[in-house]
């Protein structure tokens, strides 16, 4: 995907301005520093609602409870773990209060708690539906991990738990409040590159242990396609800003390989949405590791390779002879995925990605395993 010819010129380092700020690459950074007369000192927080963190796995302890640094809306109050000696030597780092940490037991007790506005669900995705629910039912706003759940129809009963205690229900894809992938939406809807012909994605990494819940069909709802492929399968319905209407797939595992006795190594799916763009993506859990999209136009392309990493994500835009790499704000993006979700809640919006956007993924990706089930095209 990041082929070049000799025609073609790479401008690293120019000064595009992407909405209202101005954004300098490395090149022109010390100059601007350098120019600035005053030191300016950032205000105080605002108001910040308390949140629960659901899970104390890989992904809570090294990415959610550092982001908490990072947010201007949203502070860690509350853990919730199986294991007290991890949640109370988190609880010390993060100053949570030692009364405010659960079990999976006593977890609904988790209502008489005022100190908590909002849950964060980062459990095995078997596990999404039952403690969002439980989260919604004890009168909490609840952001939970994708997927979203297992099932469509476990989305279905998370969505309808919400409305129910009317209360905020979103999905975790936090590639959606980070900027370079909303300016890839930008640019791929607004059409400044021309029409979109294709899309071509790709999602995986190699899987080690052969033991983990992410290879158990229960706790995990599939293999590659639910915990990698997902990311692929957003990336083709965010950047056209349509829903398939019909998709066909192809799934391979390594014969005899341990690790994929219950569940896909890998998965290539092809989608068609309305307009007539097509999409093809790859979704793998054993090759290197892959992240990467182009939106091909009539008139050039647009990549992101890395594109959905925490972080060192890439743009590159190839218009007439040129390909201009773009250098945008790098923002932590949970902390503006949570932020995001703060704010709905302060303001009573509908956030950008809530259970109806996890529950349309959940449908396409049980068309795509009917589709490679069967070797027919599913319509949606
Ligand atoms: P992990 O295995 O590191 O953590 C899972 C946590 O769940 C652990 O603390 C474990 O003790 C707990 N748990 C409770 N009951 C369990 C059970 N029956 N079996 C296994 N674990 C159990 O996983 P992770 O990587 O932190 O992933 C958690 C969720 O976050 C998943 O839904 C995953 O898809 C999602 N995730 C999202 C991103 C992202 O970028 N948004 C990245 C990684 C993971």
């Amino acid at each position: 995907m990041s082929g070049s010819n000799g025609r073609e010129i790479t401008r690293r380092g120019f000064i595009t301005k992407v909405g209202q700020g101005l954004v300098a690459a490395n090149v022109a950074g010390g100059l601007l520093k350098s120019a600035q007369a005053q030191l300016v000192v950032p205000d105080p927080p605002g108001e910040k609602l308390g949140w629960a963190i659901v899970g104390l796995g890989s992904l809570a302890i090294h990415q959610i409870l550092p982001a908490f640094a990072q947010c201007e809306k949203s502070k860690v109050v509350a853990l919730v773990s199986g294991h007290p000696d991890k949640a109370n030597k988190l609880a010390l780092r993060y100053g949570v209060n030692p009364k405010n940490i659960y079990t999976y037991q006593n977890y609904d007790s988790i209502k008489d708690n005022a100190e908590v506005d909002i849950i964060y669900v980062v459990l095995p995705n078997g596990m999404h539906a039952e403690y969002t629910v439980r989260g919604l039912q004890a009168g909490k706003h609840v952001l939970t991990e994708k997927p979203m759940a297992n099932t469509p129809a476990e989305c279905q009963h998370m969505i309808d738990a919400g409305r129910k205690a009317s209360k905020k229900l979103m999905v975790a894809y936090r590639c959606r409040y980070e900027p370079y992938n909303q300016e890839a939406i930008r640019v791929a809807r607004s059409h400044e590159l021309g029409t979109i012909k294709v899309i071509l994605a790709d999602a995986g990494f190699a899987m080690g242990d052969p033991n983990q819940w992410r290879l158990n069909k229960q706790l995990a709802g599939g293999g590659s396609l639910m915990d990698i492929g997902i990311y692929a399968l957003q990336a083709a319905r965010y950047l056209t800003g349509e829903e398939p209407s019909e998709v066909n797939a192809m799934m391979y595992s390594t014969p005899n390989d341990p690790r994929f006795k219950e569940v896909e190594e890998a998965i290539n799916f092809q989608l068609r949405f309305p307009s007539g763009i097509l999409a093809n993506c790859t979704s793998s859990y054993g090759y290197a590791w892959q992240s990467h999209y182009r939106v091909v136009t009539d008139q050039g392309w647009l990549e992101m390779d890395p594109a959905t990493g925490y972080d060192r994500l890439r743009m590159r835009i190839h218009r007439g002879n040129m390909i201009e790499e773009k250098e945008l704000p790098v923002v932590d993006h949970f902390a503006a995925e949570m932020d995001h979700m703060s704010d709905c809640v302060m303001q009573n919006k509908e956030p950008l990605t809530p259970g109806e956007e996890g529950l349309r993924d959940l449908t396409i990706m049980h068309a795509l395993y009917e589709a490679a089930n069967t070797g027919k095209t599913v319509k949606l």
